[in-house]
């Protein structure tokens, strides 16, 4: 378990990446350099994004400001680019001003097996002319992963799922930690959903902290890596601010407790159905 926001944990793959990091959806322009710039000077080392989120360019602006081999810088790879992996790296690459990334994943695993696999066969030769640091996977279900292992012979040294208590994708998670597959866990305060659930609420009175704040903490406990994205200094920092008190396992119970039955506390979208291309 990380203890300190910019703390690094070691992948299957034998890279770094800090346990802790900044989600850049739907943030762009001053608003988000302002904010990148900001979340650096807290600890903050991980910085998320990806060519759907239209906002590289403004991210890269912000990235080469600051020390290129203190931060990891993630992008992803939409299905509908995974015709020409290679060309939509490199733009990714271009748009950032970056001549690597640290991290590049399948943002979502698509529904066509050939060009899921044809792609991260792809990458995996831009990675070995060092142009990708880790290859990884976001949105990929057991089934998907076990294709990928099958096909490419390698498990991805990560996978980027929405997880946070209402949607906790158990079986999922305890799938990659069992094969070392780092979670990163996307929508980590549930853009904000439980914020007012009473359970949070109580936990965040007994221990004098905000629902962003346990949100967080839940997920550090449970050795996923969280990407809250927010805009303001103020919640930047208060996110960051989770590692100077514990859970306790009756604590963690209740929060685990919150889960929602059939999928219900799903925020987004389905990968077995989304994104038709
Ligand atoms: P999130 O759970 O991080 O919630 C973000 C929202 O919560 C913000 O818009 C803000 O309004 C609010 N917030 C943040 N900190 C707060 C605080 N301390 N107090 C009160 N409100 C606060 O949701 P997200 O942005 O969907 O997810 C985080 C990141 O995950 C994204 O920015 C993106 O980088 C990544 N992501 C990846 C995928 C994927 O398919 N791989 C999908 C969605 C998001």
């Amino acid at each position: 378990m990380i203890e300190s926001v910019g703390q690094k944990i070691e992948l299957s793959d034998g890279n770094m990446m800090p346990g802790f990091g900044f989600g850049c959806y739907k943030a762009e322009g001053e608003v988000l350099i302002d904010a990148i710039k900001s979340a650096y000077e807290v600890g903050y080392r991980f910085f998320d994004t990806a060519a759907f989120y239209e906002n590289e360019e403004d991210a890269g602006r912000a990235f080469r400001s600051l020390p290129r081999e203190k931060i990891f810088v993630l992008s992803k790879i939409w299905p509908s680019a995974f015709e020409n992996p290679v060309a939509a790296l490199d733009a990714s690459l271009k748009a950032l001003g970056l001549d690597y990334l640290d991290a590049y994943l399948l943002h979502w695993p698509g529904l066509e097996e050939k060009k899921r696999i044809n792609t991260y066969e792809a990458l995996m030769k831009e990675r070995s002319k060092g142009k990708i640091r880790v290859l990884g996977t976001s949105n990929f279900t057991q089934k998907h992963l076990e294709n990928l292992r099958e096909r490419c012979g390698e498990w991805p040294p990560v996978n980027q799922i929405e997880v946070h208590p209402f949607f906790p994708q158990k079986d999922l998670c305890g799938f990659c930690e069992h094969r070392f597959i780092q979670v990163i866990s996307w929508s980590p305060l549930g853009r904000g959903a439980g914020f007012s659930n009473p359970v949070i609420v109580k936990i965040a009175e007994e221990l004098g902290k905000s629902p962003a704040q346990i949100l967080l903490r839940w997920q550090i406990q449970k050795n996923y890596a969280p990407i809250p994205k927010s805009t303001h200094p103020e919640r930047i920092r208060e996110n960051a601010d989770i590692f100077n008190f514990t859970l306790s396992p009756d604590q963690m119970i209740k929060l685990n407790s919150l889960a929602l039955p059939n999928d219900a506390g799903r925020i987004g979208k389905d990968p077995d159905s989304f994104p038709e291309v």
